[in-house]
């Protein structure tokens, strides 16, 4: 049993008892193989490294309340990152080796799953990258499918504290016409340089608006922005330059299933100060709530001190299905044998 203390675990890398990988090799995938190593060899040309074709993924398995681990909709996971690969031409990953490669590593480190009741998680990080060389810009011949997983800890020790975002003059996330829709590792290098200014600044994270017009909300550095408008209906934009967030897709699934109706739509920057409730959602935090959003001179606030009501229904929602708490009418657990 490794030994952690689990009630410590934050959201950083540790390593685990081993990782699970397949390569892609003469026009076919190989058998995947666990690797107790938690380096890799790779030419020093691989495409990877000099011209970022690299795409990754990010999904969590729960130890559920009756003992069971159970994994939180890696279908979606292996679909996306296949939208990924696809457009940065990648070979795609067969489906079912996407999910072998998933079930056998979490089943090979089943003693870094943390139990129930403590709030934590097992983090899956699906990467597949480009590992043949070349040095005239172009995609490699060989790739890596590589699955680690890491254990986390409740994002939120107690209860759920919102944070304060900045929308940057000068900085954009995703081009109109370019890779903000996928999890390609390049776009978050790109957001370094803004995220670090606002880190700076005391901001936790960035918001985006649309790159062309900067009237539109897109969505945050790392995860998708959802409302709560006044009337009480969820509302998220719709926009070709944000990544479709498996969580956002779960939660406007939930929010319907508890009568709160769910609007897609582009939204206006001017339109979310009147917004009741705020919040970032992605598979790491499920939801942050914003407590204030600043732009410019302009401040836009909303509850600093707790989740708004709607929001806190919806996040225990979410988690109450993934630990097994709730009824999973949807069928989006995936038991672990
Ligand atoms: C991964 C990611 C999200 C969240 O997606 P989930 O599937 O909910 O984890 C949102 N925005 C960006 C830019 C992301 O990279």
């Amino acid at each position: 049993m490794p030994n952690i203390d689990w009630n410590k675990l934050g959201f950083e890398y540790s390593p685990t008892a081993c990782h699970v990988r397949a390569t892609f090799k003469d026009g076919k995938w190989g058998r995947l193989s666990l690797k107790k190593a938690s380096t890799i060899n790779m030419s020093i040309a691989a495409t990877c490294l000099h011209y970022g074709q690299a795409c990754f993924e990010g999904l969590k398995a729960f130890k559920c309340k009756d003992g069971k681990v159970r994994i939180f909709r890696p279908e979606e996971n292996m679909k996306r990152m296949n939208d990924t690969a696809k457009y940065i031409l990648c070979p795609e990953i067969p489906p079912d080796l996407f999910i072998e490669a998933v079930r056998k590593v979490i089943s090979a480190n089943m003693d870094y799953v943390p139990p129930y009741g403590t709030g934590g998680s097992m983090y899956v990080r699906p990467l597949l990258i480009g590992t043949g060389p070349r040095i005239g810009v172009a995609p490699a011949d060989q790739y890596d499918f590589i699955v680690l997983v890491v254990p986390v800890g409740a994002y939120y020790k107690g209860k759920i504290k919102p944070v304060d975002a900045i929308i940057l003059n000068g900085y954009d996330r995703a081009a109109p016409n370019g890779t903000g829709h996928i999890k390609v590792a390049g776009n978050y290098a790109a957001g370094l340089h803004a995220s670090n200014i606002a880190k700076k600044m005391g901001f936790p994270i960035v918001l985006y608006l649309d790159s062309q017009s900067k009237q539109y909300v897109d969505e945050f550095g790392t995860s998708n922005f959802i409302g709560i408008t006044k009337d009480g209906e969820y509302i998220t934009p719709d926009s070709k330059s944000i990544l479709p967030s498996i969580t956002n897709k779960s939660l406007q699934q939930i929010a319907k299933d508890m009568g709160i109706p769910v609007v897609r739509r582009q939204i206006a920057f001017r339109e979310i100060a009147k917004f009741a409730e705020v919040a970032a959602c992605g598979t790491a935090v499920v939801i942050t709530p914003i407590g204030r959003i600043v732009f410019g001179n302009k401040i836009l606030e909303y509850d600093q001190e707790k989740c708004g009501p709607t929001l806190k229904k919806l996040y225990d929602g979410l988690t109450g299905i993934q630990y097994g708490e709730i009824p999973d009418r949807h069928n989006w657990l995936m038991e672990m044998k």
